[in-house]
């Protein structure tokens, strides 16, 4: 699994980050309003330049409440600095340097990640002549770019992905990366460091580990095992790491660099709503999914309460019924020694290759035992299988058209796929293609 870069936009408001946040991650339009501060409906999304794959985070819809302006803008700029890997400095063209914009460059100046100085709203000829004024800021050539009319984008974009580390700095280790998600509270802290104390950790200078401060290695067995964003876990007392946005942002951001997510569950609350957002994003990013019911200790013991708390978890994540669920406690270390070779088990289901012929044993009887659905007469042709991609597992049937295949027969061949071959733990993704 390989880390992708992450870009964040700064800059005071109104300059123009979210409309060029959304120029760049491109596969949705968000509305912009002609007004300051209007609601973002999401900060975090992923983008391409170039065939190069990379995140990127809008800053500024981290807002801290009810804060003085500038603590805002402070709280934003450290969050660029903490999370990104090239700093996009947004300024405007229109207004020219303002005292904000030098506060903001201050706190930039401090930090080692490299920023790309963005000069917004230069829509026509006239207004390229101001950008020089920002050579002022000290971050050298300012970009000349038009969020509203898509002007300058690509040579910004050409100056930000030349900043990329390359493939030498990121180079993979071995090792299974997994995160844990959940609300606050639940536990993540805990159990961090519970497994990380019963575990040999690597703090050698391993490939790929110089890059990754905010990731711990560790050896379970002889396999080598990354907790993702363990710095973002322990650390504590930033302002802005108690905002909603920010956690859920850092929490999506860790499950894209992760393979396997351990969603971790307070015994004594159960499931909230958040804890279903978080879930679907990892289920939909296709990742492996195990669940961790934390507290365990606190919760009074009969026959039945593993039994009834999963009956209760399976109801409310229907979608994750691939996921296996566990019964641990930080506390008194219940169960977390089967934790590693639980996470071992998922990713290898999920990075999991079966081969073509006996893909299609299993989809030939499973339909004899079940025939393909006719819609207006039309009867569904299933004529080839094949697994076209792992993590996740992706299966493409050739079909004689794809409309005809319902959700529901999909369901049942997902099923008898799942019944014959050993996915606990993994989304499967199964596409229906028109044969050629
Ligand atoms: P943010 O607060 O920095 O995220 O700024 P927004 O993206 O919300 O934009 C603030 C205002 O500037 C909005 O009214 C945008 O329509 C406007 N705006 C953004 N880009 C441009 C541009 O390139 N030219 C002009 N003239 N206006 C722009
Ligand atoms: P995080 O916000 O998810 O990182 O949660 P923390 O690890 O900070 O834990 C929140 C609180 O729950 C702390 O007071 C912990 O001591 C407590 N806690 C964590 N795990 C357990 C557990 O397994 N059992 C009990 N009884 N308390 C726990």
């Amino acid at each position: 699994m390989a880390q992708q870069p992450t870009v964040a936009i700064v800059g005071r408001p109104n300059v123009g980050k979210s409309t060029i946040f959304n120029r760049i991650a491109g596969d949705r339009i968000s509305i912009v309003e002609d007004t300051p501060g209007v609601t973002r409906d999401r900060i975090y999304a992923h983008a391409e330049w170039l065939n190069q794959y990379f995140n990127i985070i809008d800053t500024g819809g981290i807002d801290i409440g009810d804060e003085p302006f500038l603590k805002q803008i402070t709280a934003q700029a450290e969050v660029a600095i903490d999370e990104a890997d090239v700093i996009i400095f947004m300024v405007d063209g229109k207004q020219g340097v303002t005292s904000a914009d030098e506060r903001v460059a201050k706190i930039l100046y401090r930090s080692k990640k490299p920023v790309v100085l963005a000069v917004n709203k230069v829509d026509n000829q006239e207004l390229r002549m101001n950008i020089y004024d920002f050579y002022s800021l000290g971050f050298g050539e300012p970009y000349a770019i038009s969020g509203a009319h898509g002007i300058g984008l690509g040579d910004l974009l050409d100056q930000v992905v030349a900043h990329f580390p390359s493939e030498s700095d990121t180079e993979e280790i071995d090792s299974i990366r997994f995160s844990l998600i959940g609300r606050p509270n639940v536990g993540k802290s805990s159990l961090v460091n519970s497994i990380l104390g019963e575990n040999r950790v690597i703090v050698s200078d391993v490939a790929g580990t110089t890059r990754d401060a905010i990731n711990t290695t560790f050896d379970y067995q002889d396999q080598l095992f990354t907790m993702v964003d363990t710095a973002g876990l322990r650390k504590r007392g930033k302002v802005y790491e108690n905002t909603e946005r920010y956690s859920v942002m850092r929490a999506m951001k860790a499950i894209d660099d992760s393979d396997v997510v351990l969603m971790v569950i307070n015994a004594e609350e159960g499931i909230r709503e958040q804890d279903k957002r978080i879930a679907g994003y990892a289920h939909d990013a296709g990742r492996a999914i195990i669940v961790v019911v934390n507290k365990w200790d606190t919760v009074k013991k009969n026959t039945h309460s593993q039994h009834d708390f999963e009956i209760a978890f399976r109801t409310e994540f229907r979608y994750l019924s691939y996921a296996p669920i566990i019964f641990v406690s930080a506390l008194t270390h219940q169960r977390l020694n089967q934790i590693p070779a639980l996470i071992e088990e998922v990713n290898a289901n999920h990075k999991q290759r079966i081969a073509s012929s006996a893909l299609n044993q299993v989809i030939s009887d499973a339909i004899a035992m079940t025939p393909t659905p006719t819609v207006k007469s039309r009867r569904l042709r299933i004529y080839y299988a094949t697994q076209v991609a792992v993590a996740p597992p992706t299966i493409v049937i050739f079909v004689n058209d794809p409309e005809l295949m319902h959700f529901s027969y999909q369901r049942y061949l997902e099923n008898q796929i799942r019944a014959h071959f050993d996915f606990k733990g993994t989304p499967i993704k199964i596409l229906s293609r028109h044969r050629k």
